[in-house]
């Protein structure tokens, strides 16, 4: 079988301590996972049915690369998450079991274009174009389980141009790794290469072209970059 135009290459993102890549199928993300966030954004936190979204997989930035300020927007904001990238798949996984399909834990940036996400829930439409832009994603290298092990309760920063922005403690979480897992798995079939953005903190604000963003996930990962 030979493709009838050249195909585009699998998204990678660099794992820590190798010259390997993983290679990302699908980036799935989860709305108001932290209670302040929620009351920033004047949304009700709900226990039942988290809020899930995607980005095309070839949205991510990697190698602390410039992201390009985005079209179509006079309101472009950062929002620090935790990443979960997965080596296995599957449906219906247990919680108990959830852990056991993590590869390895970033850190990222789910930007988005507040002013369309705005629109979009006043209308009642779908975020797609609020969240899912070209380098929409940036994330940093990616660490091993098998190198780190699963991280505990760790602290989530982001500074942009030196000044604090977001900063919470990953326990804050309304959803756990491990429930995310288990939801999303009821809903599609979870596969290797998959990457979850596990939701942010309050703070999320303005970035402007030149800005310096530093975000870290204490003990895991560190991204840094400029928008451009
Ligand atoms: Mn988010």
């Amino acid at each position: 079988m030979t493709f009838a135009i050249a195909p585009h290459a699998i998204p990678g993102i660099p794992v820590a301590g190798t010259d390997m890549r993983f290679p990302v199928h699908r980036i799935y993300c989860i709305g108001r996972n932290y209670a302040d966030h929620a009351a920033e954004m004047c949304s009700a936190v709900e226990r039942v049915n988290p809020i899930f979204f995607n980005k095309p997989a070839d949205a991510i930035v990697i190698n602390n690369g410039d992201v390009p300020y985005p079209p179509a927007t006079k309101e472009l904001h950062h929002e620090v998450e935790m990443i979960v990238a997965l080596a296995t798949g599957g449906r219906d996984i247990a919680v108990a079991d959830a852990l056991d399909h993590v590869y390895a834990y970033g850190v990222g940036l789910d930007l988005t274009r507040r002013d369309l996400q705005s629109i979009a829930k006043a209308k009642g439409n779908p975020w797609d174009t609020a969240k899912g832009f070209d380098c929409s994603a940036p994330v940093s290298d990616l660490h091993r389980v098998s190198e780190i092990g699963h991280p505990g309760n760790s602290r989530l920063v982001l500074k942009v141009n030196g000044e604090l922005r977001q900063k919470t403690e990953t326990d804050m979480m309304i959803f756990s790794v491990a429930e995310i897992i288990h939801l999303l798995s009821g809903l599609f079939e979870l596969q290797s290469g998959d990457l979850i953005y596990t939701g942010t903190p309050a703070g999320v604000a303005l970035l402007e072209r030149g800005d310096r963003y530093h975000a870290e996930l204490e003990g895991v990962a560190t991204l840094e970059g400029h928008v451009i």
